[in-house]
């Protein structure tokens, strides 16, 4: 697996040292609120939302919900449509939206608005990577949400931290781009970014 990787963008102490960061920041923000809601947007997400919930000095509920967009691509359609929804009841709660990664923003415009359609009381959300130069969708935060996130992502397609390519990879304990030569025999799924 590590022999399939081209670069690595992200290392496990550079991610480590930062989601330390974030959960700083979001210590200092939820700590006096009631316990808020971490959605993960699975599957990406999961490595994430699980390296940083422990980083945490407050109790949160822990849910997750699925969207499908992407199938085996690597290109966002367009139109989100959630295919698992949240098990947890989140009217007035605080939710904190977890993503492994904001691209055009479809997705998490989708879910933001989703959110604020079974009354959250505020809706933050907090990406590992975010590509803003990437953005086609704008959204706003609901409530006092805020938005947060790990790093700012160069325009490549990447892997690892939860990240897959036609759903391997995701174990990579870090974040890195794949040799082109790893992309081939996936018929229509050369990365567009
Ligand atoms: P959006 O709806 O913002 O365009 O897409 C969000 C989703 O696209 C992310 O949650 C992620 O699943 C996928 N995605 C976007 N860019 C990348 C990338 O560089 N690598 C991988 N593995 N997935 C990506
Ligand atoms: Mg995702
Ligand atoms: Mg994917």
């Amino acid at each position: 697996m590590e022999g399939d990787i081209e670069r690595v963008l992200w290392s496990e102490d550079q991610i480590s040292n930062r989601i330390c960061e974030l959960a700083a920041q979001l210590n200092v923000d939820f700590m006096a609120a009631t316990p808020p809601i971490f959605v993960g947007v699975a599957t990406g997400a999961a490595v994430f939302l699980a390296d940083l919930v422990r980083r945490l000095s407050f109790p949160v509920y822990i849910d997750f919900v699925r969207v499908g967009s992407y199938g085996f691509g690597t290109q966002s359609n367009g139109s989100p449509t959630i295919t698992s929804d949240l098990k947890l009841d989140v009217s007035g709660k605080h939710v904190v939206l977890v993503e492994d990664i904001v691209d055009t923003g479809n997705t998490i415009a989708r879910l933001v608005s989703h959110l604020e359609s079974k009354g959250a009381s505020s809706v933050s959300v907090c990406t590992f990577l975010d590509k803003p130069s990437r953005r086609k969708t704008t959204f706003d935060m609901v409530g006092k949400g805020k938005f947060y996130r790990g790093f700012e992502c160069p325009d490549y397609f990447v892997v690892g931290y939860g990240m897959d390519f036609a759903e391997l990879y995701r174990n990579l304990p870090y974040v890195g781009v794949l040799k082109p030569e790893c992309y081939r025999g996936i018929a229509g799924n050369q990365p567009q970014n």
